[in-house]
């Protein structure tokens, strides 16, 4: 029979990456067969820095799946968002911290979803169920994981359970300091200028990053050409979007002295 394959979404994060990695450590041990990690497209900056900063061999590429191939999603649910093939896969389980939208199967599976900031964490808590020890390549991939979703446990998604886990994984022996080198990207502060100089000084030899970085650059510049006040704009690294509709910089407005707007805006929202 075909090995079982556990991947993440297409446009991969740093999450679906390693929680594919970590699952199908874990699975092997469990079923005491070789479940095989893949994932659907290329690797991040991110993802790519943190994998080869702690020597861990990138995923296999899939496009898609044959008929009845055994499968287990992490970190997404959404068939829209999965391999080309899925509606006739065996899905075997899923580990996810998203809603439940575009999904079904015709036999049961497991499924363990919470609603918490991250996959890795459920993962984590899966661990500690199952009394499987974790290792420390585990724990740094999970960890990386919980860093890169939760940005470092600032956002609004973090819940106790992320923080839990990031702190029981550090003490694996995982130097969080090395794993914050992996967000410097996200880190990122200062000025708009700072910001836009210290991503020049990262000297990320990609192309998709080059272009991006260019037409950030363009849009500051031709922002000031209109005149708009420093203060009224900012450069926030930290607005990333992975899904594939978006093609370019993203932009968030806030009319914070139109706040009647905001019911209009709501509305138009539904
Ligand atoms: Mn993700
Ligand atoms: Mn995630």
């Amino acid at each position: 029979m075909e090995k079982i394959l556990v991947f993440g979404h297409k446009n991969p994060d740093t999450d679906a990456i390693c929680s594919s990695l970590v699952m199908a450590d874990l699975q092997t041990k469990i079923r005491g067969e070789e479940v095989i990690s893949c994932r659907l497209g290329n690797l991040n900056e991110e993802t790519k820095y943190a994998l080869n900063y702690f020597k861990v061999k990138e995923p296999k590429l899939i496009e898609k799946v044959d008929e009845g191939q055994r499968v287990i999603l992490v970190d997404h649910n959404e068939f829209t968002q999965s391999v080309e093939g899925i509606e006739k896969a065996k899905i075997e389980a899923v580990v996810d911290h998203h809603r439940i939208n575009n999904f079904q199967t015709s036999e049961p599976l497991f499924y363990y979803a919470q609603p918490v900031g991250c996959t890795s964490t459920i993962l984590f808590e899966e661990f500690k169920t199952s009394g499987i020890e974790i290792e420390k390549t585990e724990a740094i991939l999970m960890a990386s994981a919980i860093i890169s979703d939760t940005l470092l446990l600032k956002s609004p998604t973090t819940t106790d359970h992320d923080r839990k886990a990031l702190e029981e994984l550090e003490k694996i022996g995982v130097d969080k300091t090395q794993i914050e080198k992996i967000i410097t990207f996200i880190q990122i502060d200062g000025t708009n200028d700072d910001k836009l100089l210290k991503l020049e000084n990262l000297n990320f030899e990609n192309e998709t990053f080059k272009l991006g970085l260019q037409e950030l650059k363009e849009v500051v510049k031709n922002m000031r050409l209109f005149g708009i006040p420093e203060n009224n704009f900012n450069v926030d690294l930290t607005i990333a979007r992975g899904l594939d509709y978006y093609t370019g910089t993203v932009y968030e407005t806030f009319l914070n002295d139109y706040r009647e707007l905001r019911k209009c805006m709501l509305w138009w929202k539904i």
